[in-house]
């Protein structure tokens, strides 16, 4: 990872904050993105740049920025994500299906289109964090079901377009992972963590440092032809039945 340049869409907290500090911490230099910037003081190796991803002129934004930042791009890492459930009733709003759609597939083709002309023939890298719902569906979640499984038809697709560069193109399929969004969740489903644990054949739910490590593992060298698949991280449960 020693110089290489990051982006981690969505890195303040969660999943993407894990994986920015494993990364960070092999060496490279990392930008994070957000909505909202960081309370606290980053660690050493992550920088903060502001952008809401599924608006293409800030993305437009925040690309022009990060090659002042640090001077170009090796790996993408589209991890900005909204999560919640969503009504098909008559007299339902579309607010939510069109912002989870907007953040966790737009976004990803915002940025990874900004990324393309950046990224180098041979070592660059795009990691999607899709979800377990990108390849199973589950009632009340239309939205985030429909925006998941687009981000691993676009990850397929793209992975094609760009092997002819050698840039290889994955998805990261976790069931539950222990962050704020998963927290926030439980309390709307009236669920515990416990509970979630029980659901997985492991009996217990995914770390994000476990993603983590997922996502440098496909950015190595070793994983260099590796490209157009979905790895799901979910202790067994798409396994069964
Ligand atoms: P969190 O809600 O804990 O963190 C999400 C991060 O994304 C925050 O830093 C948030 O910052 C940022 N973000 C949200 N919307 C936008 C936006 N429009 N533009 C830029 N940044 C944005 O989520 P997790 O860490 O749990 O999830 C990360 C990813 O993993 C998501 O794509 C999620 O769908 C996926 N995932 C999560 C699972 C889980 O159980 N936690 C399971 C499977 C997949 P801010 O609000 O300031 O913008």
């Amino acid at each position: 990872m020693a110089g290489r340049r990051v982006l981690v869409t969505g890195g303040v907290r969660g999943i993407g904050r894990a994986i920015a500090e494993h990364l960070a911490a092999g060496g490279a230099r990392v930008v994070v993105c957000g909505r909202s910037a960081p309370r606290e003081v980053l660690p050493h190796g992550l920088r903060f740049l502001p952008c809401d991803v599924a608006d293409a002129a800030a993305v437009t934004g925040l690309f022009e920025a990060l090659q002042e930042e640090i001077g170009g791009l090796d790996i993408l890492v589209n991890n900005a994500g909204l999560a919640g459930g969503n009504s098909l009733a008559p007299d339902a709003d579309d607010e939510m299906w069109l912002a989870i759609v907007a953040t966790c597939l737009h976004g990803t083709y915002f940025c990874s289109k900004a990324a393309l002309p950046l990224l180098p023939d041979g070592t660059g890298r795009i990691v999607n964090i899709a979800s377990i719902l990108g390849l199973r569906g589950v009632p009340d979640q239309t939205a985030y079901c429909a925006a998941k499984h687009g981000v691993v038809g676009f990850t397929r697709s793209l992975a094609l377009a760009l092997a002819p560069r050698r840039i290889t193109v994955n998805a990261i399929c976790p069931g539950w992972v222990d962050t704020p969004m998963a927290a926030g969740r439980f309390r709307e489903l009236g669920i515990s963590p416990a509970d979630a644990a029980a659901g997985a054949p492991t009996g217990r739910i995914t770390s994000p440092e476990e993603v983590a490590a997922a996502v440098a593992y496909l950015c190595s060298p070793a994983a260099g032809n590796l490209t157009g698949q979905a790895l799901v991280l979910d202790g067994g449960g798409l396994a069964g039945p």
